[in-house]
């Protein structure tokens, strides 16, 4: 029986300090999810980034306002985000399909029935999901915080064993990460309360940060998923967390028992 994991990339991951798509990270996440399928696991992939790598397409004259930038920037951004990954999938043979999606698609049953359908009849037919929030259509007082929440609401879609959060840092810290003698805290017990030692920076180039991801991993955790939270700017995380977890610096959540 194939196990479901869905893997969150944020934007910092995947774009440069310059807006640029980071093509070696994303070259090498892709090699892992690749690796990841050999290995029996139907992979579904939420990334972020595209707001982040639109950004940068185009020399605006006159000042947009925050929705008109979300949504001019994710518009193209999503169409480089979505060329590069086809491109390197490719590769591996892997087709790929693009899932945009809005809050409101998980409101009315209706409508998380058609989105659930949706993403059962592309795993069934080896098709590799990428989902993003269709950040040119969401409504500001209507959006996911993030797409740590948007991962949350997908993992429990599709029925996934795990979910993997990939951010910058290597996990939760019981401090500063900055600071030394801070070290990440490695498991996190249903009913552990840790929220003292969230710091409250947001990420740089995508919405989230952790506090979001702490949110979501309890409670994507009670209902008996495992999360976790780990750095995706290390080589070959994806598979050092399946192979040689204990060795792998990372958060875990343990899903409640159900
Ligand atoms: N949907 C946004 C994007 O693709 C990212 C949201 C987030 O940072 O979580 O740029």
């Amino acid at each position: 029986m194939k196990k479901r994991i869905v893997v969150k990339v944020g934007s910092n991951v995947l774009t440069t300090e310059k807006g640029k798509l980071d093509i070696t990270r994303m070259s090498a996440l892709v090699d892992q999810i690749a690796w990841l399928r050999w290995h029996n696991y139907d992979v579904v992939l939420v990334s972020s980034g595209a707001v982040a790598c639109g950004r940068k397409e185009l020399q605006v004259d006159h000042l947009l306002d925050s929705v008109e930038q979300r949504q001019l920037f994710s518009a193209m951004g999503q169409v480089k985000l979505i060329n590069l990954y086809y491109d390197l999938f490719r590769e591996y043979n892997i087709h790929i399909g693009q899932v945009l999606t809005t809050k409101e698609n998980f409101q009315s049953e209706r409508s998380y029935q058609n989105q659930s359908a949706c993403m059962e009849v592309m795993l069934e037919n080896g098709v590799l999901p990428i989902v993003n929030e269709n950040d040119t259509v969401s409504i500001e007082e209507l959006m996911f915080t993030d797409n740590d929440e948007l991962s949350g609401l997908i993992a429990k879609m599709v029925g996934a064993q795990m979910l993997v959060l990939l951010t910058g840092v290597d996990g939760l810290y019981n401090g500063d990460p900055s600071e030394p003698g801070s070290e990440v805290i490695r498991t996190i017990r249903p009913g552990d309360d840790l929220s003292r030692y969230i710091q409250s920076e947001k990420s740089t180039a995508g919405r989230g940060g952790m506090a979001s991801k702490y949110k979501t991993a309890i409670n994507v955790a009670a209902t008996g998923i495992k999360v976790i939270i780990a750095n995706g700017n290390s080589d070959n995380i994806l598979i050092d967390l399946a192979e040689k977890p204990k060795e792998t610096i990372h958060t875990e959540f343990i899903g409640s028992e159900k």
